[in-house]
């Protein structure tokens, strides 16, 4: 199927490939940036058939520019939401923006008679706040925002969540309404405006973390996570889905050898030795982008994606590839100097 979509926040890292791979099979793409003086930048690094692609300014904290930019769409994935390094000063300045700016997009797309609406939520939205859970997680768990250390960001993936799910269940009217999780997305950056995600791996390529925290992450690549975005927006009876998007967990340790391994002398500042987690706390005092995670030191959790495979036919590439394709581009951009 190919019509007409709007992809929300189309300078983003997983926007990016949405939009790429639409404009590859064919579709009609509409993104939505906050500051059209963006445009040309975002199009000169999404290098894509710009006959295909239109642009329309639209803010998750204003309504300003919505109808627009859903006008004639029969499809939207909604990606954009705010994903800062570090905490903001008060939770709702990330609840507030990902939470409304579903909503105003829902509305938008109500209004504009859209079929098929896919949100961008996270896994961040299934599982935290939970002490002790070993096994994988599934759709059917949501996280418990009441729960100890939870980061403004797990938060607002969960709020927003469950906020457009109540909302399309009461007014939603005919639009089938479905989200993505992706776990810890990793793969090519497309330019230096980068996502929060490829934090880990640019921090042990760059050698600014001494050592290696006893942190691991389910992760993902952002081709595949584009290709179940899109795969979410094609499928039939998609209403109320929630499809995980993740591969198998990775340490920072495992991240570290396949660096090592792969990249040799360009890997030469990623560290080896492994860091107590007492010494990551007392580093994450000075480091705001640590203190974001310290939360999850020695929690190793899993994501079980098989609903994803088995009702859309989804594959992942393996997770060296991932890490490696990373670091690939962070050096080729110039991101990090090796
Ligand atoms: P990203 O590159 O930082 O993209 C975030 C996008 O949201 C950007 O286009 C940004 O626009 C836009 N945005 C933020 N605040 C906005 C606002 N107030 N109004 C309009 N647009 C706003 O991050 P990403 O990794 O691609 O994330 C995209 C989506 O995937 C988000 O919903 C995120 O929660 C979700 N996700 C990401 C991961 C991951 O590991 N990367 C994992 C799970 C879920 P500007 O460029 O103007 O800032």
């Amino acid at each position: 199927m190919a019509g007409t979509v709007l992809v929300s926040g189309g300078s983003g890292y997983i926007a990016g490939y949405v939009i790429r791979q639409l404009v590859g099979e064919g579709w009609t793409v509409r993104t939505t940036v906050r500051n059209l003086a963006r445009e040309a930048e975002v199009r000169r690094v999404l290098a894509v058939d710009n006959a295909k692609l239109s642009f329309f300014g639209a803010d998750l904290e204003s309504d300003a520019g919505w109808a627009e930019a859903m006008a004639g769409c029969s499809h939207v994935a909604h990606v954009a939401s705010p994903f800062p390094a570090t905490a903001p000063k008060h939770d709702d300045e990330l609840i507030v923006p990902a939470r409304d700016g579903a909503l105003r997009a829902l509305r938008a797309a109500k209004a504009a008679g859209v079929r098929r609406f896919v949100m961008t939520s996270s896994t961040a939205a299934i599982g935290y706040g939970h002490a002790g859970v070993e096994r994988p997680y599934t759709e059917a768990e949501w996280t418990n925002v009441h729960g100890p250390n939870l980061s403004a960001y797990v938060k607002s993936k969960t709020i927003a969540e469950r906020a457009a799910r109540d909302w399309v269940a009461r007014e939603g009217g005919g639009i089938e309404f479905c989200t993505v999780n992706p776990s810890l997305v990793l793969g090519p950056v497309l330019s230096a405006d980068m996502s929060t995600s490829v934090e880990a791996v640019k921090k042990l390529l760059d050698g600014s973390v001494p050592g290696l925290p006893n942190l691991s992450f389910p992760a993902v690549d952002v081709r595949d996570i584009a290709d179940l975005h899109v795969r979410a927006l094609n499928a039939p009876n998609m209403a109320g889905e929630r499809f995980i998007g993740s591969g198998p967990t990775a340490t920072m340790a495992d991240m570290a050898v396949i660096l090592k391994r792969r990249l040799g002398t360009e890997a030469r500042r990623v560290p080896t030795i492994k860091l107590p987690d007492f010494l990551v706390r007392i580093a994450a005092m000075f480091d705001p982008v640590m203190r974001q995670v310290t939360g999850e030191l020695s929690k190793p959790k899993t994501m079980d994606a098989s609903h994803a495979r088995d009702k859309l036919g989804w594959k992942t590439r393996p997770i060296e590839e991932s890490v490696v394709d990373t670091a690939r581009s962070l050096i080729d951009l110039g991101i990090v100097k090796v």
